[in-house]
């Protein structure tokens, strides 16, 4: 794997890696903040599998994290990061410094109005700024076929099509499913922020969802209802405190009163100190 750190360098990389490879050649992107985990990994798997070739990034974004938030103390491991993604199979990774990707004076921000307001927007403003601008310049660097993301960031994933789709950039955004602990926690690069006892009160948000589930599958319909539930289940745990539970449509992120297949259930919940997110789509309707 090559690690590269200016844009110039990476631009080249990725055109020189596709003219060796060949004109029917295909390249991913996998965006990342580092701290790499088995969700990130499986992001990589995706691209390996439906690309010839393989770029990843990792940049802790300053863009997006609000001024209260943990960009300072976000975790950094990149040499082990760098052994995690060589053994998967990346072939060019880029590793900028914020200097790097943000200049001096750098003044221009994408900004997808509404979304970006919504979910977890409404709890971080500016944080989807912040992703849309970096998305939009990392692919610009790499110019990939294929760009990975994680269901895992639901709203995300609802920002970054709108931008892709309204700026007409030649990308297609592959969306992979969450990959959870054998307990049901979704793995975050923010887990590693949890003592154990916080370990197991962060169980409470995969729990929440699978209350839901459960009453979806005993024919609840009712948004108000299905969210008492989720919040009710949250409540259960000692140390944990509710951001928000939604249940909305997965395109615009607006809420929705009644759920059917294919509605997004959201949420987000501080343990501590650590805000973590998870969701569900609702499944085809399984009577
Ligand atoms: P991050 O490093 O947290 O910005 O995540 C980089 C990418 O990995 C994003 O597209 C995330 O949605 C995705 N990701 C993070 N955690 C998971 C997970 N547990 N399962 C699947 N994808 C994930």
């Amino acid at each position: 794997m090559r690690v590269i750190t200016t844009v110039q360098e990476m631009r080249t990389a990725c055109k020189q890696a596709r003219r060796a490879a060949g004109e029917d050649s295909t390249l991913a992107l996998i965006p990342t903040m580092g701290a790499i985990h088995q969700g990130h990994l499986s992001l990589v798997e995706a691209g390996r599998t439906e690309c010839s070739l393989v770029a990843a990034s990792i940049f802790v974004n300053p863009l997006q994290f609000g001024p209260t938030e943990d960009f300072a103390r976000y975790p950094r491991t990149f040499d082990e990061d760098c052994k995690k993604l060589d053994s998967a199979g990346v072939d060019l990774l880029f590793a900028p410094e914020v200097q790097e990707m943000y200049p001096e004076g750098a003044t221009t921000f994408v900004e997808v109005a509404g979304l970006s307001e919504r979910l977890d927007g409404a709890s971080r403003p500016g944080h989807f700024r912040g992703v849309a601008t970096v998305v939009a310049k990392l692919l610009n660097i790499v110019a990939p076929d294929v760009a990975y993301f994680g269901q895992k960031d639901a709203a995300q994933v609802a920002v970054l099509q709108a931008l892709v789709g309204e700026l007409n950039l030649p990308v297609r955004i592959a969306v992979c499913p969450i990959f959870r602990e054998s307990d049901g926690l979704a793995l975050s690069s923010r887990n590693r922020y949890l003592t154990p006892d916080q370990r197991t009160q962060a169980l409470a948000l995969s729990r929440a969802l699978r209350s839901i589930q459960d009453a979806i599958d005993r024919g609840e319909t009712n948004s108000a209802a299905l969210r008492a539930f989720a919040v009710a289940e949250l409540e259960k745990a000692p140390g944990a405190r509710t951001d928000y539970v939604e249940v909305v449509n997965p395109r615009t992120l607006l809420p929705v009163d009644s759920v059917r297949s294919g509605a997004l259930i959201a949420l987000a919940a501080w343990i501590g100190d650590t805000r973590l997110i998870d969701n569900l789509i609702v499944p085809p309707d399984r009577s």
